[in-house]
């Protein structure tokens, strides 16, 4: 065996044996360790592993077996139709490579290649919950199954009997010898929370989501408490005696899925309704959209749509595998967590001195977009994370919430790894590093630190302040190594010839840039204030000081004589007073003040209504914004709504007042509406301001 070959041997052989491990926990205990994304993202490493290399498939692999192995509580049940899974797309081009090679085998069936060149497909949700199988005989409940292992389940009949969406008794006249009814238990997630919050209280452990606490409920060996659980029941799937002819009946033998379900419905079985013919793929595709933001609404967990061949004949043309039909595939939302190798941790200083550890990891799609690196904040979270070189860590990222490493999948870990540790000195400066009294911040307090020069220009620069367009990180980093500019007020000297002395700057961008830096003097007070880095003084907190004191003179001379003013700001505090009072002291901040005063700042409130008191129907308000405005960037509309004394929040919650909706609106504008927030175009935004 060659070394590659070895790699993926030991690779495989760790796969199984943790997923083996995440099965026993998931199917046996009901208490998954890892999270389903997790599980499948491995979960295709092995099958992938396999298929390249079929001699490393072993027989413990678990591509090898479906789901869990029944438990020894309970009676065994033989299914007399296996019960198979579905095979996983993970995004749309795996829907799509699914449908092409469905296609593809059709279409060498002479006998109906015609009418199946494009078939009609059924788009329904996927219920995140168990799949059950269900025996009626001459029109009466007589079994009910777990799905097991797919050949053999779990006699649950006694439990299910008590779930009230599953008759007892068909509504059928003339029923057939037997039938079969497959679906999905699940609970509900309002019984979910409601059964958590119980067993929290009662000091139990508690259910990681609403299919683990379901599995759980429908093993018990006791039914009182399966009632009490108040589990429910969709049907989709409906198996009958293949010669048997409805007589008298009720109902006309199913064709299709969708005949199927209106069948499963008039015989008494509550039925999924969000079901929907598409006639191609990109209809699908669009269902899956919707529905990726409308599953939010729901009271049942989905984790995303099963697409299938509606026709029967097609359906049996297809066939299945030894673990799923080949005639549909479920096609799960963007995963929210997965696991990827750490490349390395990188060490950054920023403009306050502090140091902070930021994880890069092999690229991976998280929630819709790809990431490759994370902050981990501070020396605190580094040492809880515990994380060694070369570990495989999980990473998640919600939304529009920024990526963090969660955890560390020790199980990966080699024996001699060695522990990543904060460095003693600065790794710009090489000063030692000093670790503040609160114990989370280590700092380079070397005034001269070039890093942290760097991360006060970029401040300086960055949109909420000065907002110099085309002066970003790598102009600063040569502009500093240059040592063309050693202070924020050095930028105000540059000159068209250090700046054509830089890598790649053309004359027509040396210009512009010269300009721009020219223009930034004009800025208002408060954002004059925000770039000059005070610790603690971050937007917010910059015009609120802004209001308050009218000029740089006017803030010094109180954090000198009256720092009570300071910290009696609404939010303030004595440890912001205490960081301008330090600031102020520092002699470097003092001449940068005035420098800055020479080359032309006002550093002081120069709009006379700034700080008037007037109410204005904006005054207080929380306001989101969503889509693309037609008339104002975000950042203007953002300073209009502060100008009137609103605030801007980048969520929405039961406190937002108002959703401005503008074009191409997203997730946003589904979420007001189901909380009742009020949502307002463009134009109603621009009246309530000249009403304002
Ligand atoms: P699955 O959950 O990916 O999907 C198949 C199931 O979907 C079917 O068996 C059926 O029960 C269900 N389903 C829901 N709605 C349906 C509909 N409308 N039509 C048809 N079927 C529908 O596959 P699975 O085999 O049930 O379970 C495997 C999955 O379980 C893994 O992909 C993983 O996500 C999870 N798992 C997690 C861990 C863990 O440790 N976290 C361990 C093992 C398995």
């Amino acid at each position: 065996m060659n070394s590659k070959n070895n790699q993926f041997s030991d690779r495989a052989k760790e796969l199984r044996a943790l997923l083996n491990k995440a099965n026993h926990s998931y199917y046996v205990l009901d208490s998954p360790e890892i999270a389903d994304s997790v599980y499948d993202q491995l979960y295709r490493e092995l099958i992938e592993i396999e298929s390249i290399n079929p001699s490393l498939i072993t027989a413990d692999s678990p591509s090898q077996r479906l789901g869990g192995i029944p438990s020894k509580g309970f009676t065994n049940v033989d299914h007399s139709i296996p019960l198979l899974s579905l095979d996983n797309a993970f995004n749309i081009d795996e829907l799509k490579a699914w449908y092409f090679k469905a296609i593809k085998l059709i279409s060498s069936e002479d006998t109906i290649r015609n009418q199946s060149k494009s078939p009609h497909l059924i788009c329904e949700l996927k219920i995140d919950g168990n799949a059950i199988s269900l025996r009626y005989e001459n029109g009466i409940l007589t079994s009910a199954a777990t799905r097991g292992d797919g050949n053999t389940g779990e006699d649950i009949t006694t439990n299910v009997r008590t779930i009230s969406t599953i008759p007892l008794r068909l509504l059928l006249k003339n029923p057939p010898p037997w039938l079969e009814v497959r679906g999905e238990a699940f609970m509900p997630n309002k019984i979910f929370k409601q059964l958590n919050f119980e067993r929290k209280n009662t000091d139990q452990p508690l259910f990681a989501n609403p299919r683990n606490s379901c599995a759980g409920t429908l093993r018990q060996l006791d039914s009182k408490i399966v009632a009490s659980r108040k589990l429910d029941f969709f049907a989709y799937n409906l198996f009958l005696p293949k010669n048997w002819e409805p007589i008298n009946s009720n109902f006309i033998k199913p064709k299709s899925q969708s005949e199927a379900l209106k069948v499963l419905e008039t015989i008494g079985f509550k039925v999924n309704t969000t079901y929907e013919i598409k006639k191609d793929l990109n209809e699908a595709s669009k269902y899956y959209k919707q529905w990726e933001v409308k599953k939010n609404s729901l009271d049942y967990a989905t984790d995303g749509i099963v697409v299938k061949i509606d026709k029967f004949d097609i359906q049996n043309i297809l066939g299945s595998t030894n673990k799923a039909p080949r005639w549909a595939i479920a096609v799960k939302y963007p995963a929210e967590e997965k696991a990827t190798k750490l490349k390395k941790i990188i060490f950054q200083i920023g403009r306050t001195g502090a140091i902070t550890p930021v994880a890069e990891f092999e690229s991976i799609e998280l929630a819709g977009t790809s990431v490759n690196r994370a902050t981990l904040h501070n020396a605190k979270r580094l040492a809880s994370l515990d994380l060694h070189y070369g570990d495989t860590i999980v990473v998640r990222k919600a939304g529009e919430i920024i990526p963090e490493v969660i955890r560390v999948m020790k199980e990966f870990r080699i024996d001699d790894a060695k522990l990543i540790q904060l460095p003693e000195n600065c790794p710009e400066c090489h000063s030692h590093l000093v670790q503040e009294s609160n114990e989370a911040i280590t700092k380079c307090i070397n005034s001269t630190c070039p890093a942290k020069l760097k991360g006060l220009l970029l401040h300086w620069v960055s949109k909420a302040s000065m907002n110099i367009d085309g002066l970003g990180e790598k102009i600063i980093n040569q502009l500093v190594i240059e040592g063309y500019v050693k202070s924020i007020a050095d930028l105000y000297k540059l000159d068209i010839n250090s700046l054509l002395s830089l890598d790649r700057m053309g004359k027509k961008s040396a210009n512009n840039l010269l300009h721009e830096i020219n223009e930034s003097t004009k800025k208002n007070w408060h954002k004059q204030l925000y770039g000059l880095g005070i610790p603690h003084i971050g937007e917010a907190n910059a015009k609120a000081l802004a209001k308050n004191f009218h000029s740089i003179e006017e803030l010094f001379a109180n954090a000198q004589n009256s720092p009570e003013n300071i910290s009696n700001i609404y939010g303030f505090g004595s440890e912001i007073k205490d960081a301008i009072i330090k600031w102020f002291e520092d002699a470097n901040n003092q001449y940068l003040i005035k420098e800055l005063k020479l080359i032309g700042f006002s550093l002081k409130e120069t709009n006379l209504n700034y700080n008037s008191n007037k109410s204005t129907l904006l005054n207080g308000k929380v306001l989101v914004i969503t889509g693309t405005l037609n008339s104002l960037t975000r950042d203007e509309a953002k300073e209009l709504i502060e100008n009137a004394g609103g605030k801007v929040s980048s969520s929405i919650s039961k406190k937002t007042d108002y959703l401005i909706s503008g074009e191409k609106t997203g997730s946003k504008l589904k979420k007001a509406e189901k909380l009742g927030v009020k949502v307002i175009n463009e134009n109603d935004f621009k009246l309530l301001l000249l009403k304002s």
